[in-house]
C-alpha cells in the first residue's frame, strides 16, 4: 500500500482537476496504472439539470492517459451511474477529463493531434501505443469540435495534409495555428471550394490579423490565400 504523502504527491504529479490518486501500481514493461477517486460526491442530471448523489452502480474502466517519461500511464476510471431524484432517471456521469466511450483522455487526444503536425498517422500511433483508427477518430472528433468556432490570435496560418488511411489517398486538410502548434480548423475534402468556405466562415476579422501562410505548393491553396489573406 502507498502512503498517504506519497499519494498525495502523485494526486499534484497526475494534475487532473477533482481526481485524488487512491493507489498505484508500476508494472515493469508495460507501464503505470492509476487508480482514481473523484472527489465530487454529485452529478449534474443531463436531462433535468438537478444535481445528484444518488449512484445506481460504479462503473469501473480503463484509459490511456499522457505518458510518464518512457512508461506508459493507464488510468483506472470510474464513471458512476446515477439516479436523478428530480425525473427520475438513470444516467452516466460526465468527465471532463475523459469523454463517454473513449479509451483516451482529453490531454493526450490534444498532444497526438499536435504531434501529428510533424510527423505521419503510423508513426504518432506507434509511439503513442494506440492504433491508427484511434487517431482517425481523435481527428473526427477534434474536427466537430471545431464547428462553428474562430482562432483567437491567428497570426500564423499554415495549410497542411494528414494522409488517413495508409496507402491510400485519402487526405484531410488541417488549418493549423503554427504559434500554438494546435489545429485550429478541418476540412474533408480537399478541394479549393471548401477550403475557401471554411476559411471564410472564419470572418474577416479573423482573416486579417493573419501575417503570414505556409502552405505546400499545391496550386490550389496559394490561389485560397491569395484570395482570402493578400496581406499575408
Ligand atoms: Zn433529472
Amino acid at each position: 500500500m502507498a502512503s498517504n504523502p506519497q499519494l498525495h504527491l502523485m494526486t499534484k504529479l497526475l494534475n487532473i482537476e477533482g481526481m485524488t490518486v487512491k493507489s498505484y501500481q508500476i508494472i515493469k514493461n508495460i507501464g503505470i496504472t492509476i487508480y482514481l477517486n473523484n472527489n465530487n460526491k454529485k452529478a449534474i442530471c443531463p436531462d433535468c439539470g438537478q444535481k445528484t448523489d444518488k449512484l445506481h452502480q460504479n462503473h469501473y474502466y480503463v484509459v490511456r492517459d499522457l505518458p510518464f517519461g518512457e512508461q506508459k500511464v493507464y488510468l483506472q476510471v470510474n464513471r458512476r451511474q446515477m439516479r436523478c431524484e428530480g425525473c427520475p432517471k438513470k444516467f452516466s456521469e460526465d468527465l471532463e477529463f475523459v469523454k463517454k466511450t473513449r479509451t483516451y483522455t482529453e490531454r493526450l487526444k490534444k498532444k497526438i493531434l499536435s504531434e501529428l503536425l510533424a510527423s505521419d498517422l503510423k508513426n504518432v500511433a506507434q509511439r503513442n501505443g494506440v492504433s491508427e483508427q484511434e487517431i482517425e477518430t481523435m481527428l473526427k472528433e477534434w474536427g466537430k469540435e471545431l464547428t462553428g468556432q474562430k482562432p483567437s490570435g491567428l497570426k500564423r496560418l499554415g495549410i497542411d495534409e494528414i494522409a488517413l488511411v495508409k496507402g491510400q489517398k485519402n487526405y484531410c486538410v488541417v488549418l493549423v495555428d503554427l504559434d500554438k502548434k494546435i489545429i485550429v480548423g478541418m476540412v474533408k475534402n480537399r478541394t479549393q471550394v471548401e477550403i475557401k468556405k471554411y476559411l471564410e466562415a472564419w470572418g474577416e476579422e479573423v482573416l486579417e490579423q493573419i501575417e503570414e501562410v505556409s502552405i505546400d505548393m499545391w496550386k490550389p491553396y496559394k490561389n485560397v490565400s491569395e484570395a482570402l489573406m493578400p496581406q499575408a
